[in-house]
């Protein structure tokens, strides 16, 4: 016996289903062209979706008041990525108050799971998690952010500032 059903006579004739169906699209598109704003859908790229403020997008290395690196390259980011797609090289500073601070400090964002991790361990809110979400490329090494790009890339205008001033961090022994 066969297990194979054969279609019913109503279900074997299509014509109906695709009148339905380009009716269907035909209604939604005048729908939309009377209703611009009710439209589900935006006219990307020329109109961008506006996510909120905890909105966890590309990466940015905050600066300090005079435009240097925040970052003390103490390496807690690197420890608490899951991805493990931070590397940072640590050099000595020549102003003897500073410890340290990055020679290098690169993420593969498409390696990147953007969980948060790093910007939640850094110490010194010296990383944070910007509002830019776009990261079209057309090959793989657009995709490794280095200083320059994490720090100084035009979109930052020069680079953002910590809210967290120095001196106040240092009076209050953190
Ligand atoms: S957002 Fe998460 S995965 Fe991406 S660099 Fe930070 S800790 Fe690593
Ligand atoms: S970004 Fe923050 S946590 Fe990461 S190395 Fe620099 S100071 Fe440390």
């Amino acid at each position: 016996m066969s297990l194979v059903r054969k279609p019913s006579a109503a279900a074997s004739w299509y014509l109906p289903g695709i009148l339905a169906g380009m009716w269907f699209t035909f209604v939604k598109m005048i729908g939309n062209i009377l209703n611009p704003k009710k439209m589900p859908t935006l006219n990307y790229p020329e109109e961008k979706y506006e996510y909120g403020p905890r909105f966890k997008g590309n990466h940015v290395l905050t600066v300090k008041k005079d435009g240097s690196i925040r970052c003390t390259a103490c390496m807690l980011c690197a420890t608490a990525c899951p991805a493990q797609c931070i590397k940072i090289t640590a050099a000595e500073h020549d102003d003897p108050t500073v410890e340290k601070f990055p020679i290098s400090y690169e993420i593969d964002v498409l390696r990147c799971v953007y969980c948060g991790f790093c910007e939640e361990a850094c110490p010194v809110d010296a990383i944070r998690m910007g509002p830019e979400w776009q990261t079209a490329g057309l090959n793989g090494s657009k995709f490794a952010y280095d200083i320059q790009q994490l720090a100084y890339r035009p979109q930052l205008k020069g680079g953002v500032v910590s809210v967290l001033d120095d001196q106040e961090r240092h009076q209050a022994g953190i």
